[in-house]
């Protein structure tokens, strides 16, 4: 299905991007993986290889916009175009807005929210130079519905979500489109630090009864990747148990 497609993956170290990074190879797609650390990106580089598919790396801090010109710089020099950007990279610095340092705004911001916009734009070049492309951002459900103690988290991922939306048009006439996924309480490093009390609260929360896996949210882009989805541009689709409806 993504048989020969450059797939440029940031965030892709761990957890949901090192997912996607994955399934898009497996499924044939050259892929270009991106974060801060080195090794964990060494080390899915190999196990695509191993298993017969191709994958570089570029070390990359997203909210860096000189970083993200290497990335693209170092897609086009591997493979000569990028088909599909997945914009997952994320952080969380959380607490309530009264208790929130300036810096902990500003580095959830740069990475989830300005990181997003360098990459959209590098790639816009590129995508609209070939008059074809696919970009996915992952935001999240808090992003829709808010959450106590998240308001540099929320207002990052709500932001994503309006970039989404006036990037899928402004694009659309060179056939780019631009769709966000909005994951609920999925099961990684990020809600690892999580207490069982908030866990079990969440989890009444959600209609479906337990928690999301990456693979929920892999699924979805492996969707919004694909031809079957050439007619959605400007959508949020929600991966979330029913958490929000
Ligand atoms: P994770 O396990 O913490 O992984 C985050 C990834 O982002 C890592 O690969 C990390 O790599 C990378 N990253 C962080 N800062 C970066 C930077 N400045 N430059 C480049 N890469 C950076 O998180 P996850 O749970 O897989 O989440 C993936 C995405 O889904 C995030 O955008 C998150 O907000 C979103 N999401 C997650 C959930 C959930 O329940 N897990 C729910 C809703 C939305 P390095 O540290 O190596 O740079």
């Amino acid at each position: 299905m993504m048989k020969d497609k450059v797939v440029v993956v940031t965030g892709a170290s761990r957890g949901i991007g090192r997912a996607i990074a994955s399934k898009m190879a497996a499924a044939g797609a050259k892929v270009v993986v991106s974060a801060r650390s080195t090794e964990a990106l060494e080390s899915l580089v190999d196990e695509v290889r191993k298993q017969g598919g191709e994958a570089v790396s570029v070390p990359t801090d997203i909210s860096k916009s000189s970083d993200v010109e290497a990335l693209f710089d170092a897609a086009i020099n591997a493979f000569g175009r990028v088909d599909v950007l997945v914009n997952n990279a994320g952080i969380t610095r959380d607490n309530l807005l009264v208790r929130m340092k300036d810096a902990d705004w500003d580095a959830v911001l740069d990475t989830n929210l300005k990181g997003a916009f360098l990459c959209t734009r590098a790639a816009a070049k590129i995508m609209g130079k070939q008059r074809v492309g696919r970009i996915i951002n992952i935001s999240s459900v808090v992003g829709e519905m808010g959450n106590a103690g998240q308001s540099n988290y929320c207002a990052s991922k709500a932001g994503l979500i309006g970039l989404t939306k006036s990037v899928a048009r402004e694009l659309a006439k060179r056939n780019v489109t631009v769709n966000a996924v909005t994951p609920g309480f999925i099961v990684t490093d990020m809600t690892d630090t999580l207490s069982e009390k908030v866990k079990d609260s969440l989890l009444g929360q959600i209609p479906l009864g337990r928690f999301g896996e990456a693979e929920d949210i892999v699924s979805a882009v492996m969707f919004l990747a694909s031809d079957q989805a050439a007619y959605i541009t400007g959508q949020v689709l929600g991966v979330n148990g029913g958490m929000y409806m």
